[in-house]
């Protein structure tokens, strides 16, 4: 299976085939894939597959090991090897995109441990390990409002994941592994901002994020200063 979405975030739609069905649980797997499986604090993709010119809402996507699950409305008359359209809800994508590019902006500007994250449609947000209130709400968003208002250009590398050993400090988030590929770790590299290990969805700019608000901070525990961020539309 190729996962498109990890090499080019912009693809909405592809034709591929059925790989496998797993009737109990209405989910199919296909040859290859745009649906991004839910990891990482990024939720899955829904959309739709169309045999025929017959639409079936994916109602979620999920990630197990190197496969990626699409679970579907009704999985009734699909069969193995079937040709398909598989297309992504794009306006959704598309947000979570740029909230997780604007997430990784805030892991940069907080020199702090991440203890958690999630993104979501309306807000997202990353926890840190922060007892003494370090953070500050107006100083954090004119920061990263500064680093939106220029084109920083997102890109992906593909490096040896020994590269941790002697660098541990390149994963962030204290919660999440980074997902590892034949031996190698996905970097998301965002100008001279951020370099990081994610195998999430991008988009290819930060000026593609827009001004950006700073929502509640939040104390979830002595770890847990949780920040939430908001887009503008
Ligand atoms: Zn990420």
């Amino acid at each position: 299976m190729t996962n498109l979405f990890e090499e080019n975030a912009y693809i909405k739609e592809i034709k591929t085939k059925i790989k496998s069905l797993d009737m109990e649980n209405n989910a199919v797997e296909l040859e290859n894939t745009v649906f991004y499986g839910k990891s990482g604090g990024q939720p899955g993709d829904i959309g739709q597959i169309i045999i025929d010119g017959r639409k079936i809402e994916v109602k979620d996507t999920l990630k197990d090991k190197n496969s990626i699950i699409n679970i579907l409305e009704d999985i009734g008359g699909i069969i193995i090897g079937q040709t398909v359209i598989a297309r992504i809800d794009w306006q959704r994508r598309y947000k979570y995109m740029r909230m997780h590019s604007a997430l990784h902006l805030m892991c940069a500007t907080i020199p702090l441990g991440v203890t958690g994250g999630q993104i979501g449609y309306e807000k997202s947000r990353l926890d840190f390990n922060d007892p003494d209130k370090q953070i500050n709400k107006e100083e954090l968003e004119i920061k990263i409002n500064n680093l939106l208002s220029k084109d920083n250009e997102i890109t992906y590398e593909y490096i040896d994941s020994k590269i941790l050993d002697n660098k541990p400090e390149l994963v962030r988030t204290m919660s999440v592994k980074p997902p590892k590929i034949d031996g190698k770790l996905r970097f998301v590299k965002i100008g001279t901002i951020d370099f990081q290990p994610c195998g999430g969805t991008h988009v290819k700019s930060t000026n593609e994020i827009g001004p950006i608000k700073i929502g509640k901070i939040e104390n979830k525990g002595k770890m847990n200063r949780r920040v939430n961020i908001l887009l503008n539309d």
